[in-house]
């Protein structure tokens, strides 16, 4: 499916300020800055990254208010360029460096306003993810509320129905939920999905960090939420080329290349950036963490599942290394892997 989700969307009139100028920042300046970034990395409790479109373009999807965004070249009558689709689009390094900044302990919560899927798709816990504007790859029981991660775009948007329906089966031997399953990519008009936005809106306001990723911040109340931090005594970072909305109140202001800074970062944090092996679903961030879930994930690993689950990797890494002699093991680049559970597939 083309990437121009976009063109999916009503019509709408306010689409905010497009193609504003963008800044860059001379070496020099970005590095002093991305060292004063790792050093408030380093002495926060409690860090909260949002994400924006400008996180995704060096995947080759396009953002809406840049200079070549959706919404600038519509203005202008013009078409957006796509490089790829949502199915072949590999995660940017910045992608893989906020897996590394969780894995790390860093990163305490992620609140994205892509719908691209990437953040999913990288392996990110989704324990730890709020997705507030939907995801191409995720439909939702309207009944049961439980969701479906798919290796396809779901091909339809604004809520509506996909056609398919929910097979969760909810006590032993009885019938499936059969719940209409919905696309959870909003309209304009839509209201955020509820158990995101809360969870947003918690770590946000828990958060004495907010960094702020190739988003503009014109969209509410997406773009607002890092304020929260602010006001409840925190630092605001923004890392934007163009000017954003909430400039006055950064801490911070870094004008580069999200994978610029993240590179540097990483390496200033001395951490490696985890090498992407193709699309895969995370479902919790610890193995007992669902415990604590009002709503079970709908496909979550327990601690069992996972320790069988490496045994039984390493066990056929072992054959591979014993097949090939070298100890080099094929892997299937475009397959869902998953981090322990099954992934219902279409
Ligand atoms: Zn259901």
């Amino acid at each position: 499916m083309s990437v121009n989700y976009a063109a999916g969307l009503s019509p709408y009139a306010d689409k905010g300020v497009c193609g504003l100028p963008e800044t860059f920042n001379s070496p020099e300046e970005l590095k002093v800055k991305v060292e004063t970034l790792a050093q408030l990395i380093k002495e926060s409790q409690y860090l909260v990254v949002h994400s924006g479109a400008g996180i995704s373009t060096s995947a080759g999807i396009p953002d809406f208010r840049g200079p070549k965004g959706v919404w600038t070249l519509e203005e202008k009558g013009e078409s957006p360029h796509f490089d790829t689709t949502f199915e072949d689009a590999r995660p940017s390094l910045t992608h893989m460096a906020l897996l590394g900044l969780q894995r790390a302990g860093y990163l305490k919560y992620l609140i994205s306003q892509n719908v691209d899927g990437l953040h999913v798709r990288s392996g990110f816990p989704r324990d730890m993810l709020s997705e507030l504007h939907g995801n191409m790859f995720v439909e939702e029981c309207e009944k049961c509320g439980r969701q479906y991660v798919r290796e396809k775009v779901i091909g339809v948007m604004g809520l509506k129905p996909t056609g398919r329906y929910c097979d969760v089966v909810r006590s032993r031997g009885l019938r499936a939920c059969r719940g209409k399953l919905i696309s959870t990519i909003l309209d304009w008009e839509d209201a955020l999905p509820d158990r995101d936005l809360n969870k947003a809106d918690d770590a946000s306001r828990r958060a004495d960090l907010a960094l702020t990723l190739g988003t503009s911040m014109q969209i509410k109340p997406s773009g607002d939420l890092p304020l929260l931090t602010k006001r409840r005594g925190g630092k605001l970072v923004i890392v934007n080329l163009q000017p954003t909305k909430h400039d006055k109140h950064a801490h911070l202001r870094i004008h580069g290349y999200v994978d610029d800074v993240m590179k540097q970062l990483m390496e200033l944090l001395g951490l490696d950036i985890p090498k992407w092996e193709g699309p895969t679903v995370c479902e919790s961030s610890t193995a007992t963490s669902e415990s604590n879930n009002d709503v079970k994930p709908p496909h979550a690993v327990t601690a069992k599942e996972k320790v069988k689950k490496d045994l039984v990797k390493e066990e056929r890494k072992r054959e591979a290394s014993e097949l090939t002699g070298d100890g080099s093991i094929k892997e299937e680049t475009n397959k869902l892997y998953n981090c322990g559970c099954t992934v219902p597939s279409v």
